[in-house]
């Protein structure tokens, strides 16, 4: 029988857990307190935001709301991050991505100051992670080993192929999995005979924006299948990067979508902030 990785079911119950050490960090003096930035009316940014909100109100978490007109400059940007870098009583800083063209998202990311940094997009935070110091774990990736952790699946010794090596989460999901003593393999679009790589592999983590590209002929017997993808097909339905349909019968866990590893972002963009509460 195939294990259906219940990402909401494990996303609610670490919000849970964060509630409760809020609440218990409130008695002892502590709040943390969130500030998020969008730039622009993206639709789906919005709902982003909006969820990222939601979320900081049921933990306890204050959040602060920067909605910024398309127009803002790189410098007001950069002077409104400064301010928040500066502000005791922020813990955390998420810019929420993509920003307008006109302004260049790599000088914005390194402007966070790394402390703040719960999106561990900084390239300080992704060094750190990369030479196994303490930083901010990028968020996706992050819950992709607390599903499996939490589903009791075991990682270190397992053949692990990520394909994918975006900078949010191909690469920083390869070098999770290489924390967890894993075998990781990282395939990526110029890669050869990828069906011959991703066959290997007893844990898969899909992250190649396809949408059910992979069908069970990319899948060993038994393997662990997680699908970071998050599409809309043709009936404005969701779907991922894996043929759900056509690979979950051969599996022996995998993640739907939705309802698998989309929920975990944000139960570990709270983590991270709480985290950054506490560190301080
Ligand atoms: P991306 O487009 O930045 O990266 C895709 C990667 O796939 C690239 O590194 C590329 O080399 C590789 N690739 C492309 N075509 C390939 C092919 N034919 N064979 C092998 N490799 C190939 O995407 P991303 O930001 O890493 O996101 C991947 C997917 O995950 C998207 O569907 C995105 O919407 C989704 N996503 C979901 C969450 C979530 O919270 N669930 C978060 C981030 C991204």
């Amino acid at each position: 029988m195939t294990q259906i990785i219940d990402g909401k079911a494990i996303s609610a119950a670490i919000k849970d857990e964060l509630k409760a050490e809020v609440e218990s960090l409130k008695g002892e003096g502590t709040q943390i307190c969130l500030a998020v930035i969008q730039v622009g009316n993206d639709p789906a940014s919005a709902v982003y935001v909006g969820n990222k909100k939601k979320a900081c109100a049921y933990i306890g978490i204050d959040s602060l709301a920067y909605e910024l007109p398309e127009e803002t400059t790189q410098e007001e940007l950069l002077k409104l991050i400064a301010e928040l870098n500066d502000k005791g009583e922020v813990n955390g800083i998420l810019v929420q991505l993509p920003l307008p063209d006109h302004i260049d998202e790599d000088e914005v990311i390194r402007a966070i100051d790394p402390k703040k940094d719960v999106d561990g997009f900084h390239p300080q935070s992704v060094g750190a992670l990369c030479i196994g110091q303490p930083g901010f774990v990028s968020c996706t990736p992050a819950g992709i080993i607390q599903l499996l952790k939490r589903s009791g699946i075991e990682i270190a010794g397992k053949e692990c192929v990520v394909i994918g090596r975006s900078n949010i989460v191909g690469k920083p999901m390869a070098l999770l999995l290489l924390r967890e003593n894993g075998t990781v393999t990282v395939a990526h679009s110029k890669t050869k005979n990828l069906q011959e790589i991703t066959k290997r592999a007893d844990i898969l983590v899909v992250a190649v924006g396809r949408p059910k590209m992979i069908t069970r002929e990319y899948v060993k017997e038994g393997a662990v299948v997680i699908d970071v993808g998050i599409h809309r097909n043709e009936n404005n339905k969701l779907c991922g990067d894996v043929d759900y349909d056509d690979v979950a019968p051969i599996c022996s866990a995998i993640t739907p979508v939705p309802g698998g590893v989309g929920p975990m972002t944000i139960a570990m963009l709270m983590h991270n902030c709480v985290e950054a509460g506490t560190r301080r």
